[in-house]
């Protein structure tokens, strides 16, 4: 089995009808950028920048993280490098940061909306990153967007930095994408909108399942709703997909559901164009898209898309895994 994979390595990602797709990878720390390579990822599709700012004591200085994103940007040699900005809260804390105890932390003070109240801190990331886009394909995604006004303050921090940049004669990319990262029900819902505002989207489907469902996988009491099967998380990723397309900006997905197998005829039937996967599942989820071609893909997804529950779509899927 193992053999077999390695024959796809150094290949496109192509459905069994030749439409080609990009295969990319999560990382949570530059130095994984060689594992990217090594695994034979086209690019990264997610970089966890929390990483960064909680393996230190302090807030990661612009230099700190400068070089951290272009160490990135480097090992990849001009393929897609997509950084994801401070994802903090929620789950992820981050002590010197002094966040306070929150009831509901899932639902509180968090990632971009943490981030632009904190202008400085802020600043300080994206200022690195853009710097950063000089040595390669860097691109800036937002987590956790629920509304066009956070797409358009981090849009206006960027212009911003820009100009400053540019008073200072230094180098970076004056075309930076900025991406929207679509993992809560709120995103999903004005999807139309939001590609109206962002270069790309991402579809981040382990919040977006969580959210959806407002079930916690954490919790073994309604562990059983934390599932991407569930209708109502099929048909936000379908509409984000549809959304996306239709306004013509690059969709992908950085969640766990981008590299399972029961799921990829759908999301081959969907459209959607990039896949970001950990780098251990490359060659397998090339394989599982290399499975279909979208006309057999959209038979999948019409009988999927048509059931009422969990169970019906699990058994829809499972009936066609090849
Ligand atoms: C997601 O929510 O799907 C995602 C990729 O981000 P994280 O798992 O880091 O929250
Ligand atoms: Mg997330």
């Amino acid at each position: 089995e193992k053999k077999e994979l390695l024959k796809l390595a150094g290949k496109p990602t192509v459905t069994a009808d030749g439409r080609r797709v990009e295969l990319l990878c999560n990382i949570g720390k530059p130095d994984d950028c060689a594992l990217v390579i090594e695994r034979d990822g086209e690019g990264v599709g997610l970089f966890r920048t929390e990483f960064l700012y909680m393996d230190s004591k302090e807030q990661p200085g612009e230099e700190q993280q400068f070089e951290a994103y272009k160490k990135a940007a480097m090992t990849l040699k001009g393929k897609p490098v997509t950084i994801r900005t401070l994802d903090v809260g929620g789950d992820k804390d981050i002590p010197y940061l002094g966040l306070e105890k929150e009831d509901n932390p899932f639902m509180g003070f968090r990632a971009v909306r943490y981030c632009i109240k904190n202008q400085d801190l802020y600043k300080t990331q994206l200022r690195a990153l853009m710097r950063a886009s000089a040595f390669g394909d860097i691109r800036i995604m937002i987590p956790l967007v629920t509304c066009v006004e956070e797409v358009r303050a981090v849009k206006k921090l960027v212009a911003e930095i820009a100009s400053e940049l540019d008073q200072n004669g230094v180098a970076y990319n004056k075309d930076i994408k900025v991406g929207v990262m679509m993992e809560t029900p709120a995103a999903a819902v004005i999807a139309d909108l939001l590609a109206k505002e962002a270069d790309f989207f991402s579809i981040g489907t382990n919040d977006l399942t969580g959210y959806t469902m407002a079930a916690d996988r954490g919790n073994a009491n309604v562990a059983y709703l934390y599932s991407a099967y569930n209708p109502a998380v099929l048909r936000n990723i379908k509409s984000i997909i549809y959304c996306g397309r239709a306004e013509g900006i690059e969709v992908g997905m950085c969640g766990e559901a981008a590299s399972d197998p029961l799921l990829i005829p759908l999301l081959v039937a969907f459209g959607l164009e990039e896949y970001s996967v950990n780098p251990v599942s490359v060659l397998s989820t090339r394989n599982e898209i290399s499975k279909w071609s979208v006309k057999d893909a959209q038979k999948v997804a019409e009988e999927a898309m048509a059931c009422s529950t969990e169970e019906e779509v699990r058994n829809v899927l499972t009936k066609y895994r090849r």
